[in-house]
């Protein structure tokens, strides 16, 4: 068998906690320690091109290039979008936040003494139910 393919990577772990990575593509028995794969070629996961072992890469089980590398924020706008199971709530909070963008932090301090003294209301109110009670 040649070697001059650029070896399609899996990370395969020994029931002794040995790490390797070995050649998926056939007729191909490549397999070595993970570090030792730092720089060489591989084929991509997700896109299927060539690309060099970085540090990165070599921390994945399936590794993939960096084109292909989603960062965190793009994985959760992409987990949202697809998921619309609570549909009810999205726009709640969009209406939510449209509101708090909207009105100043005046108008919210006003709201929050309302429902300050509101509260007060609601307790005086139980405690003379209470004393109701006692009677
Ligand atoms: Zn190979
Ligand atoms: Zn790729």
């Amino acid at each position: 068998m040649k070697q001059s393919h650029a070896h399609k990577l899996k990370r395969h772990t020994y029931s002794n906690g040995t790490q390797v990575y070995f050649c998926t593509l056939p007729d191909c028995s490549f397999r070595s320690a993970i570090g030792l794969n730092l720089g060489k070629r591989t084929i991509c996961w997700r896109c299927g091109k060539e690309f060099l072992m970085n540090v990165y890469s070599l921390t994945l089980a399936k590794p993939h290039c960096e084109e292909c590398h989603v960062f965190k924020n793009e994985k959760k706008q992409r987990r949202i979008e697809p998921n619309k199971r609570d549909s009810a709530v999205l726009p709640v909070v969009s209406v939510v936040s449209t509101i708090s963008e909207s009105i100043g932090t005046n108008v919210v301090s006003s709201l929050k003494d309302k429902m300050t003294s509101a509260l007060n209301q609601v307790i005086e109110y139980k405690t003379l139910e209470e004393k109701d009670d006692d009677l």
